[in-house]
């Protein structure tokens, strides 16, 4: 009965929130990251999307102004890495806030005397434990041409998915996945080694070096590479890839 009655809400919801045909045409018309995807996972998405915007708050900060298409396509990044997951996997969250550009965040480090600074980082994205998910909106232009593996929403999305177990420590919850703790780390530490070999050997990274941060920033990076250039990430990584396949439940790669 339970799934009968939520079928009805979803439609109902998805009624009362449609989003208008010419502004969704409009964003996918200059997304390349949906150029590939069949008709049916491009309705998905776009139902998805429309319940994401139902769900969470997109809201401008800092005298910065956000019209429908702007949401719209924040909605579609967000969309992408939860079609198969559902958007219970952003649960943690309620809300996005949009910054102009770059932002500053505040930071907290302590010395080695324990005495604590603070002070401020500038971030394209950020991604508080228990809080808002916070957007540059020049960053999320910058994620429009998909050929360097760049993507901020998707990766402050990854971040958001990796709290899903109650840490972010770039494991996600792997719930329902079939993937085991051990056989998720034994898999991403194998390809950490490589890159940083890789780093070791060449002073340079196939993929954003960013991900050698920590393995939060590694899972994030990946994520990012996986939606934005899967073939690539396939190529480069192919363990990697097929882990975030099943993980995903979803396979990024356009008009295979
Ligand atoms: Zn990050």
């Amino acid at each position: 009965m339970r799934g009968r009655f939520s079928a009805f809400w979803r439609r109902r919801r998805l009624a009362r929130h449609a989003l208008a045909d010419a502004d969704w045409d409009a964003v996918c018309a200059r997304l390349p990251l949906v150029a590939g995807l069949d008709a049916a996972t491009l309705a998905r998405l776009r139902e998805t999307a429309t319940l994401f915007l139902a769900a969470k708050t997109v809201a401008p900060a800092a005298g910065f102004t956000l019209d429908q298409r702007q949401r719209i396509e924040i909605a579609i990044g967000a969309a992408l890495p939860v079609l198969e997951l559902g958007l219970g996997a952003y649960r943690w969250f309620h809300g996005v806030i949009v910054y102009p550009d770059a932002f500053l965040a505040p930071r907290e480090e302590f010395d080695e005397a324990g005495v604590v600074h603070t002070g401020h980082e500038e971030v394209a994205g950020e991604s508080w434990d228990a809080g808002p998910m916070l957007l540059s909106w020049r960053d999320v232009e910058d994620s429009r041409e998909i050929e360097d593996g760049y993507h901020v929403v998707i990766h402050e999305c990854a971040h958001k998915l990796d709290l899903g177990d109650g840490d972010m420590n770039g494991v996600p919850d792997l719930g329902g996945s079939g993937i085991s703790g051990a056989e998720w780390q034994a898999v991403m530490s194998a390809a950490w080694e490589a890159m940083q070999d890789e780093e070791d050997a060449c002073g340079d990274l196939p993929i954003d070096d960013y991900a050698l941060h920590s393995p939060e920033e590694f899972f994030a990076v990946l994520s990012e590479h996986f939606f934005t250039v899967p073939a690539y990430l396939e190529q480069t990584l192919p363990e990697a890839f097929a882990l975030l396949a099943r993980f995903y439940r979803f396979d990024p790669r356009r008009g295979v």
